[in-house]
């Protein structure tokens, strides 16, 4: 893309109704526009962002074997009567009327609306087990909708829902998706812990939200400071193996890491004290094994081996797509703007010409381009006719994580210059080596 042709409206003064870094450097950044009350537009830049989590998303869980989907926003009221959820949502829930006065709302969760799909067409438990999941708009009429897309009303959601035979199978179900989470948030560059988190009037151990530590963070969390030494990496993980999903979850979630909601003095206790830290922290995902709630109350049942039908075991899955921008923000930024991770930087690499017009800067420039384009990768070239402290504030302000520096002094003597935007250093070199530089990078994202 060329900066010229872009639509990428930075502003320069700080906007005064933002109260935290991301949401301030998204307003900057020309990414997000509001337009109600914890609504926003998605501009070309953090649209851009937008898909690339998205994407990061979707692999994970089909490399989990979870089959994706698409379901409506809005949903009929009926369904919520079934599960007896249209009373006790309560306001945060948006409630609509169509012109025949029916009860419509625009959907803050599926899991009515996925046990419909399910018990519609599923009969028999040779078909399980079954995930289906969809990556889709959501709306809670939150109290306070602040701090940009971390806390919005209307918010983009990937939500999964596992359909087990068993006990022991949704439990499976549940491993697999965290297993499937810590690798996502990895390739998004973000340490997110898994906590033990409050399993609400279902009770029981079975729900976990992934935290990313912030300062500005809404959840206070308590946790053992080993937790933060693991990483998941690039090993192995073969998801219908019942014995290594269960081995990741034991690994990641045996240290002590809970959030306020359930902390325990008596076993913090037990954490040897130099490890205790009290932070804060911004939820990015929860799972949840909730056993037969759903499926009983709404008839979701199979036939078992012996002819019996029985309720299904269910578990839900959510990562906050929208959010996750505001979360990877707070964790990679400076004074002077993002600093976008490899693995979702909405372009890979800046061009900046120094000189736009010299001959030879602009020829290297699209020499450039070119090479990076066939690549495969996506640069943004800035060859607007401006000076070039404007052009490095505007590059350092949308933190793509590479840029080559290009102008008549350097080609002069054969070489660009290409700086890392996280630690500032710059090295010299020949045209073609930067883009084989860069290249090489994003091969190993
Ligand atoms: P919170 O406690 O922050 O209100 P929640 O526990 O009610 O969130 P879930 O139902 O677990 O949310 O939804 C799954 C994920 O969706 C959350 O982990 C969070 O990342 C994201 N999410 C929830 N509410 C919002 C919101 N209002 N704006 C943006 N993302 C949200
Ligand atoms: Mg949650």
């Amino acid at each position: 893309m060329r900066l010229s042709r872009y639509f990428l409206p930075v502003l320069k003064e700080t906007p005064a109704e933002a109260q935290i870094v991301s949401h301030r450097l998204m307003l900057r950044a020309g990414m997000i526009k509001q337009a109600s009350a914890g609504i926003y537009s998605w501009l070309p830049l953090g649209f851009k962002v937008l898909k690339r989590i998205e994407q990061i998303v979707h692999e994970e869980q089909e490399r989990a074997g979870h089959i994706p989907m698409l379901m409506p926003t809005l949903q009929s009221a009926d369904l919520w009567r079934e599960s007896g959820r249209y009373d006790d949502y309560g306001e945060e829930m948006l409630r609509i009327k169509d012109r025949h006065d029916r009860d419509m709302l625009y959907g803050p969760t599926n899991e009515e609306l996925i046990t419909d799909i399910f018990r519609s067409y599923v009969r028999s438990y040779k078909d399980l087990p079954l995930t289906l999941y969809h990556i889709q708009w959501k709306f809670r009429d939150e109290r306070r909708p602040r701090f940009g897309v971390m806390r919005g009303r209307e918010f983009y959601m990937k939500d999964g829902y596992n359909f087990d035979l068993s006990k022991d199978d949704a439990l499976h179900a549940y491993n697999r998706h965290l297993v499937s989470y810590l690798r996502s948030y990895e390739r998004m560059g973000l340490q997110a812990i898994p906590m033990r988190a409050d399993g609400g009037p279902i009770g029981g151990d079975y729900t976990h939200e992934f935290l990313v530590l912030a300062e500005t963070g809404e959840s206070e969390v308590f946790y053992d400071s080993a937790v933060t030494d693991l990483t998941f990496g690039d090993r192995d993980i073969d998801y219908d193996n019942v014995e290594q999903c269960a081995g990741v979850l034991e690994e990641f979630t045996s240290k002590y890491a809970r959030t306020d909601e359930t902390h325990d003095e008596t076993v913090w206790a037990d954490v040897p004290e130099d490890r205790q830290r009290v932070a804060r922290g911004i939820e990015v995902g929860q799972i949840f094994y909730f056993g037969t709630k759903y499926s009983e109350a709404m008839g979701a049942t199979v036939q078992d081996a012996d002819g019996n039908q029985v309720p299904v075991h269910m578990g839900s899955h959510g990562i906050g797509v929208s959010r996750l921008l505001g979360a990877i923000i707070e964790a990679n930024h400076d004074d002077n703007g993002i600093i976008w991770p490899e693995g979702v930087t909405p372009f890979h690499c800046g061009i900046v010409n120094l000189k736009q017009g010299d001959e030879a800067a602009d020829a290297a420039c699209e020499g450039l381009y070119d090479q990076l384009t066939k690549a495969g990768l996506e640069p943004l070239y800035d060859d607007r006719n401006e000076r070039a402290g404007g052009k490095f504030a505007t590059m350092d302000l949308i933190g793509l994580p590479w840029r080559i520096t290009v102008g008549p002094r350097g080609l002069k003597n054969g070489v660009v210059e290409l700086t890392n935007r996280r630690t500032g250093e710059s090295e010299e070199l020949a045209p073609e080596a930067a883009v084989a530089k860069v290249v090489a990078i994003y091969a190993g994202v």
